[in-house]
């Protein structure tokens, strides 16, 4: 018998058939170097736990200390009565850690990319985006109304070019990039485009997600990396990647900050982070401020699987930072190539379209400082085996 939603199972049909259908696996211990899954333990290789912080022990304390003081939930929408003094500090903290004026704390990083764009950006306005943007600022770009235009890649040639083309017809003009990109681990050439935006006068926002905690002095992020303080006027950041936690921030110029206080949509209808997960990201920030042995080990850690990874002839794409994607080119077969991971023990899954352009799957291996060097050669030794198996290398 027919029904309404028949054209969704065609759907998901056809999403197996190609490949695309994403088995989720179940997790059943805390986030580290291994994880419980269906019974096994398997070694992690696709966490964004950077630094190890999931499950750190002065973490877990701040958590269960801020429960017995504040109990489990905000109570509202932070206008109305879901502020506390844990999500103030929280804010100070995470300004004074990234050397910015100030800094709003928001539910995730998707929301502060929706909080933010619509904020600053209007129907008469244009938005210069890279192609390559994170789905959350896509989004983000798409709520604000304003019109969106991809330049090339990290190419500062295709930015001047569609600048000089366009921005006379807008009222504003905002250029927002990614900082690290997530799917080939590259890193976008903030100081040129800066350089763009200070040449044209456009407001400039970078999503610094996957550079918190691993680019900087002590894991400062992308503009200390390029040694921009100051100078950018808005950076998106998340506590769900090497803080460990969960959570979303916008840090940058006071006056952007207070605006969103008004204007940002997220903050206004929907509740804060829970006072737990607050405390938690204090004191991931205390960690990083007390040493840079985490991102120290993380960046060894990387160094060293990147190297044995290439000396096996994998094809690791443009990746300069610890994100290392393993090309694999269409998607049934970084499929199958993550199962026989999965069946020697490692944890690896595959990416496929629409996260990556279709033809480009990928597995995307995540270091960690919580890995030891055992760990990283068990891994390794996975990926010889079962690269010969299916003749990638
Ligand atoms: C992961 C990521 C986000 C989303 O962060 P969440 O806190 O998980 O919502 C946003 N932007 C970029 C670039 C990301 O990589």
């Amino acid at each position: 018998m027919s029904t309404h939603l028949d054209w969704l199972q065609d759907e998901l049909q056809a999403l197996g058939d190609a490949g695309l259908y994403n088995h989720i696996r179940t997790i059943s211990s805390p986030q580290g170097a291994w994880l419980q899954i269906e019974g096994r333990s398997v070694l992690n290789f696709c966490s964004n736990n950077y630094l190890g912080l999931a499950n750190h022990p002065r973490l877990v304390e701040a958590a269960k200390k801020a429960i017995d003081q504040y109990g489990v939930g905000p109570g509202a929408v932070r206008i109305i009565s879901g502020t506390n003094d844990l999500h103030i500090e929280l804010e100070k903290r995470i300004a004074r850690f990234k050397a910015v004026e100030a800094a709003l704390s928001l539910q995730s990083g998707f929301q502060a990319n929706a909080a933010t764009i619509p904020a600053l950006v209007g129907k008469e306005d244009v938005i210069f985006s890279d192609r390559l943007n994170h789905a959350s600022i896509i989004d983000g770009c798409r709520l604000s109304g304003g019109k969106i235009l991809p330049y090339e890649h990290c190419d500062m040639a295709s930015l001047e070019a569609v600048i000089q083309e366009n921005l006379p017809k807008y009222r504003r003009a905002i250029i927002i990039t990614d900082g690290v990109f997530s799917m080939d681990g590259d890193v976008a050439p903030l100081d040129k485009i800066y350089e763009v935006a200070r040449k044209y006068d456009i407001l400039l926002m970078v999503d610094d997600a996957h550079g918190e905690g691993v680019l900087g002095k002590g894991g400062r992020g992308i503009v200390d990396h390029f040694g921009l303080h100051g100078k950018v006027d808005v950076e998106i950041g998340t506590f769900s990647k090497a803080f460990g936690v969960v959570g979303g921030v916008v840090a940058g110029k006071a006056t952007i900050i207070e605006w969103l206080r008004q204007r940002g949509r997220p903050f206004l209808f929907s509740s804060a982070v829970t006072p737990p997960d607050a405390a938690a990201c204090i004191a991931a920030i205390d960690i990083l401020e007390a040493s840079t042995e985490l991102v120290d080990r993380l960046w060894d850690n990387a160094r060293y699987f990147k190297a044995e990874m290439k000396r096996l002839g994998f094809d690791m794409g443009v990746s300069t930072t610890p994100i290392t994607p393993v090309m694999l080119g269409e998607a049934p077969l970084a499929q199958q190539f993550s199962r026989e991971l999965f069946e020697a023990g490692v944890f690896a899954m595959a990416t496929g379209f629409p996260i990556v352009p279709l033809g480009k799957s990928r597995i995307r291996v995540m270091i960690s400082a919580a890995h030891e060097k055992a760990d990283l050669d068990k891994g390794l030794e996975a990926f010889a085996k079962v690269g010969k198996k299916l003749r990638v290398i």
